[in-house]
Parts: structure tokens; sequence; C-alpha cells
């Protein structure tokens, strides 16, 4: 068992930690959020939301988070508690976005990590 990992990339619910595994296995919490939308055949306005989280029609919800790592410092998003992502909204979520994850797990390359210590051979 392998318990803790992934869990600070923001698995709040066995849902989206089961549709995010192997993408987090990849690409370690970062979300691609747009290529997975896009990915996904939606866009960001259309995806699933928490209406106390709408303000004058626009999500204040940062997706990146629930999904997995928002990498973004500056993040004017609202990054929830785990335990208020449940029920219909991550289920939800899932369904839309399942295609698209599988597409980026698939087909984008992470960003390249800085090179390690070359190790000298021979
Ligand atoms: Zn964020």
């Amino acid at each position: 068992m392998e318990q803790g990992e992934g869990e600070t990339w923001g698995h709040f619910h066995p849902k989206i930690a089961e549709m995010m595994k192997n993408y987090h296995r990849k690409f370690e919490g970062a979300v691609l959020l747009d290529r997975v939308v896009e990915a996904a055949g939606t866009t960001l306005t259309k995806l699933p939301h928490l209406w106390r989280f709408m303000e004058n029609g626009e999500n204040t919800l940062c997706y990146r988070h629930v999904l997995g790592c928002c990498t973004y410092k500056k993040c004017k998003q609202i990054h929830i508690e785990g335990d208020e992502v449940r029920g219909d909204f991550a289920v939800k979520l899932c369904i839309v976005l399942t295609p698209g994850v599988s597409h980026v797990t698939e087909t984008v390359e992470p960003y390249p990590k800085p090179p390690a210590k070359k190790q000298k051979t021979g």
C-alpha cells in the first residue's frame, strides 16, 4: 500500500482520484486544465459547478485545485476544502472530464524537468 501518495495533489474525492490516477503518475500533480477541457470537447464555463462558488454568473472555484495541484502562485480562484467536493459535483465533473483527462495523459508530454546533474560514466 502506498498510502499518502497523491494526497498532496488534492484528491478530494474517490471518483476524482480514480480519474486522475494515471494522469498524476505522469504529470505529478500539475493540471493542464485548458488542455483537458479542450480534449473533453467542452469549455471552462460549461463545466459542472457548485452554486455557492458562482458570482454574477462566473465560476470562482479553482478546478486545478480540485483535480490536482494548482501551480498558479497568483491564483485568484477559490481553493476549497476536500470535504466540500462531494456528491453530484464530483460525479458530473468526472463524466465530463474523463475523456479529456485520458486524452491528455496519452498524448501530452509533461514539461521537462530541470536537468539532473550529469553523472560521469566510464
Ligand atoms: Zn488555483
